[in-house]
């Protein structure tokens, strides 16, 4: 067998130790006589994964006590209407800032519910960049100021934390949770589907302070109340057991590792190596970012002769490059060089495009 490198945007490459210990834990988990799949949630063996869980988690972002953590269903997608059911009591005014086509997901989400502020847009510029964070002017009117720290599609990344004093930060940090260390008290509500960098599909974390909870508008659905989720410590329904299972696994990995200072250490390493290639390539490869905003994560990239980009997709899959093609709604490359992606295979594409280029240039 022999495994390729993966760079789905996501569900995305998980850690071959994580799959092979779940191989090999998957029809006796460590001698219970049965799968992980196949416990019951309320069962003292899956309460201890789900806690152990929680706690990795925990450990490795340094999530201070007042902050809970929700193990959910329904993707990031289902976050952009949950954070604006639960956070608007007492006012119909948000701040989103719009940097790429997530944002602008979310922010048509939250228009259902209230009024919706986009001062700082990265539209005009076709995502390529945006405001630096330190000039957003705070709106002391609104109930949150929700931001996207990397946009999966376009590429873009911010990397610091604005200043909002009192108003709290809203992030979906689907596609950069867990790719470095960050300070989880700089923010009211954290969430993430976890198919980019934290396990497999059907899972959302959602990271969230304490006082925040408990701010719903009236009537809003059971399953869309975090207070519901935060009292039943994510068990009010039928968690997504196996998924949470496996994330548990994956925190294990990173903690393993050497924790996010040095999973930071590698994925900037990564990063700066491919787009030293694309910068290094005589214009052959373009990424259009600007690079005070480029992703650690996510990088897409075009070539000058657009007819080239299907051979360059067929040919990188021949050698076990698999899924660089850039999202449906920009075309393209793209490569997803997430925590699970190591670094051999971001230096198998370096060397590949270097190849690549060097044959059809000209
Ligand atoms: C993938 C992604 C989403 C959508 O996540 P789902 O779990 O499919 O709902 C939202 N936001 C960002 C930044 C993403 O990368």
């Amino acid at each position: 067998m022999s495994r390729v490198y993966n760079f789905s945007a996501g569900p995305a490459a998980l850690p071959e130790s994580v799959l092979q210990q779940a191989q090999a834990e998957m029809v006796d988990w460590q001698g219970k006589g049965l799968s992980v799949m196949e416990m019951s949630h309320r069962s003292k063996e899956f309460i201890s994964i789900a806690e152990t869980a929680e706690q990795d988690l925990r450990e490795l972002l340094n999530i201070p006590s007042n902050y809970k953590v929700l193990f959910l269903q329904g993707g990031a997608s289902t976050q952009f209407a949950m954070v604006a059911l639960n956070l608007l009591q007492g006012n119909n005014e948000v701040e989103y800032v719009n940097s790429g086509l997530w944002s602008e997901k979310a922010i048509a989400e939250a228009k259902k519910y209230c009024t919706v502020h986009v001062k700082i847009d990265g539209k005009p510029s076709k995502y390529t960049t945006i405001a630096p964070p330190s000039t957003w002017e705070r709106n002391p009117r609104v109930a949150y100021l929700h931001y996207t720290p990397n946009e999966t599609i376009n590429g873009l990344e911010i990397q610091d934390v604005p200043d909002w004093g009192d108003t709290p930060l809203v992030v979906d940090m689907s596609s950069t949770l867990l790719s470095r260390p960050i300070d989880v008290s700089k923010f009211g509500v954290i969430y993430a589907g976890a198919q980019k960098n934290i396990g497999p599909a059907g899972l959302t974390v959602v990271i969230i302070r304490e006082d925040l909870v408990g701010r719903t508008i009236p009537g809003i659905p059971t399953m869309l109340d975090y207070k519901i989720h935060v009292d039943n410590a994510s068990m009010y329904n039928t968690p997504p057991t196996y998924a949470w299972y496996i994330a548990g696994l994956v925190f294990k990995w990173l903690k393993d590792l050497g924790g996010l200072e040095k999973m930071a250490e590698i994925n900037k390493r990564k990063a700066d190596k491919l787009y030293a290639a694309i910068d290094g390539s005589d214009g052959f490869y373009r990424n259009p970012v600007d690079p005070n905003f480029r992703s650690w994560m996510n990088v897409p990239f075009v070539t000058t002769k657009t007819e080239l980009e299907k051979v360059f997709l067929s040919e990188a899959e021949q050698v076990g490059l698999s899924t660089l093609a850039g999202h449906r709604s920009v075309g393209g490359m793209r490569a997803s060089i997430y925590n699970a992606m190591p670094e051999a295979g971001v230096d198998a594409l370096v060397s590949f495009m270097a190849e690549f280029a060097k044959k059809h240039a000209a």
